[in-house]
C-alpha cells in the first residue's frame, strides 16, 4: 500500500467517478444487464422492482368506459432519428402534440420496441412506436400505436431506410408528420403507468390505441438487425383498472 502515492490513489478514484458520470449503467434485455436485474444495477433504477404501478402491461378484462377522445393535433416539423443503445428514437421538437379531457401534452419523441411490450389477452404484435408526449406540469402520456406484419409502411419508409448504428443520429431530409403513424380509428385503452425503461419511473399516463398499422417483413427485419428484442416483461397490475372507449 505504501508504494501508491496518495495523489495518485485520488487521481484513480477521480477518474472513476468520473468514468462513472459519464456512462450510465448499460442496462439491456436479456442475461446479467436484463430486466430482472435493472433494479440492481443503479439506485436510481430502484423503481424498477419496488413500483406498484409499472408498465407494459398484459391488456385483458378491460372495462368498457365512457373515455374522453384523444385530440390528436400533430403537425409536419423537423425530425432527429437517433440510435440509443436501446432503441431507435425519433425527436420531433416541433411537431404539436395532444389533448386529453382538456389537457394538452406536447409530442417529444417516438420510438420502437420488438415484439411490441404490451400485450392483448396475453398476444403480442411485431412491434410497437410508444409516442412520448409531456403536458406543461411535467404530466408524461404515452400513445402506443401497434403494428402487424403486412405492407411497407410508407410513413416510416424514410426512417427505416437509414436506422443509424447504435450512437449515431442524422436529420431527416424532410419534415415528419406524425398524425401519419395513426390508425384512422383512435378507440385505445387506458391506465396508469410508468416508463419501460430504467429508471422505471411511474405516474405516467398510457393509452394504447386498439386499431394496429402495418409494417413489412422487411422493415421489421430491418430494425430487428439492431434490436432483435427489446421488449420489458409485462408487469402485475396490483389492482389497477383498466379501461377501453366504446369506439
Ligand atoms: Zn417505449
Amino acid at each position: 500500500m505504501r508504494t501508491i502515492l496518495p495523489g495518485a490513489f485520488a487521481a484513480l478514484l477521480l477518474s472513476v467517478a468520473v468514468a462513472g458520470e459519464q456512462q450510465p449503467p448499460h442496462w439491456s434485455y436479456r442475461g446479467e444487464h436484463g430486466p430482472t436485474h435493472w433494479a440492481q444495477m443503479d439506485p436510481g433504477f430502484s423503481t424498477c422492482a419496488l413500483g406498484r404501478v409499472q408498465s407494459p402491461i398484459d391488456i385483458r378484462n378491460a372495462l368498457k368506459a365512457d373515455l374522453p377522445e384523444i385530440d390528436f393535433a400533430y403537425s409536419a416539423g423537423p425530425a432527429e432519428v437517433l440510435n440509443n443503445g436501446h432503441t431507435v428514437q425519433v425527436n420531433l421538437p416541433a411537431s404539436g402534440g395532444i389533448a386529453i379531457a382538456g389537457v394538452n401534452y406536447a409530442l417529444l419523441q417516438f420510438h420502437f420496441h420488438t415484439p411490441s411490450e404490451e400485450r392483448i389477452a396475453g398476444m403480442a404484435m411485431p412491434m410497437v412506436a410508444h409516442l412520448v408526449h409531456k403536458s406543461a406540469a411535467g404530466q408524461l402520456a404515452v400513445v402506443a400505436v401497434l403494428f402487424k406484419q403486412g405492407r411497407e409502411n410508407p410513413a416510416l419508409a424514410n426512417v427505416f431506410a437509414t436506422l443509424p448504428a447504435e450512437g449515431g443520429k442524422y436529420r431527416l431530409a424532410d419534415s415528419f408528420d406524425p398524425s401519419r403513424i395513426l390508425p384512422v380509428k383512435r378507440g385505445y385503452y387506458a391506465f396508469e403507468g410508468s416508463l419501460t425503461t430504467p429508471p422505471c419511473s411511474e405516474n405516467v399516463r398510457w393509452q394504447v390505441l386498439k386499431e394496429p398499422l402495418e409494417v413489412s417483413g422487411e422493415q421489421l427485419a430491418a430494425f430487428r438487425a439492431l434490436y432483435p428484442m427489446n421488449a420489458r416483461p409485462t408487469q402485475p397490475l396490483n389492482g389497477r383498472e383498466v379501461l377501453e372507449s366504446r369506439n
